[in-house]
């Protein structure tokens, strides 16, 4: 049989091992991804360039600002009348109580949250991918289409990131070059080139997710 996700690699169950690999990153980065979805709105609020109504600037591509304020919001955890552009937590929220069912879970009975969601979704990913119950093809082509979004809204290509430096509060760390010494860097300011491991990103992430 064939992987239900890629419909081309032989499985003995129903998702293949790359599958099953990519909805788990992806997942993950759209758990990552989320947080900074204020930060975006914040650097269109004080732009000194007015935002036109479309949420097109310069050389980027459109995301009406009200598309990233339905991201953000509480979203459905209702599956009718799904819209256009869904909220994170409400498509999560969504997969989670779906599965719970699925294996006969009690609901969570803490609020949800997108960090909540996601953590369960992780723990049941590798059983969910080969539970016919779990809708696994669907839940994959849902994450990665709000994976996408998520980039498209916060301009965010593996290059870029909206970030602020904690130096010099400059809004885009970018990915600096190879360097000859081999010590890798994962971000650098693009104004103060202050380097970045992982550790310090995440670290940045948080400090402004505070201040925000
Ligand atoms: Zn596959
Ligand atoms: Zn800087």
């Amino acid at each position: 049989m064939k992987c239900i996700v890629c419909t081309h690699a032989d499985v003995t169950a129903q998702t293949c091992d790359r599958c099953v690999g990519w909805v788990r990153r992806t997942l993950i980065r759209v758990e990552q991804l989320y947080p900074l979805l204020p930060y975006e709105l914040a650097g269109r609020a004080g732009a000194s360039v007015p935002m036109d109504p479309s949420g097109i600037r310069g050389d980027t591509e459109p995301m009406p600002g009200g598309d990233v304020l339905v991201m953000l919001g509480p979203g459905s955890a209702s599956w009718h009348d799904t819209p256009d552009v869904d909220s994170v937590l409400g498509l999560l929220e969504r997969w989670d109580t779906g599965w719970r069912i699925t294996f006969g879970e009690p609901a969570a009975t803490d609020l949800a949250t997108v960090t909540g969601c996601s953590l369960y979704l992780l723990r049941r990913l590798g059983k969910a991918a080969q539970e016919p119950a779990c809708c696994f093809d669907e839940f994959a082509d849902d994450i990665r289409l709000m994976h996408d979004r998520l980039e498209l809204a916060l301009r965010v290509s593996p290059q870029r990131s909206p970030v602020p430096c904690i130096t010099c509060n400059h809004r885009a760390l970018e990915r600096p070059a190879p360097r000859d010494d081999g010590r890798t860097f994962e971000w650098q300011c693009g104004r103060c080139h202050r380097n970045y491991t992982d550790a310090d990103y995440w670290m940045a992430m948080r400090q402004n997710g505070q201040a925000v």
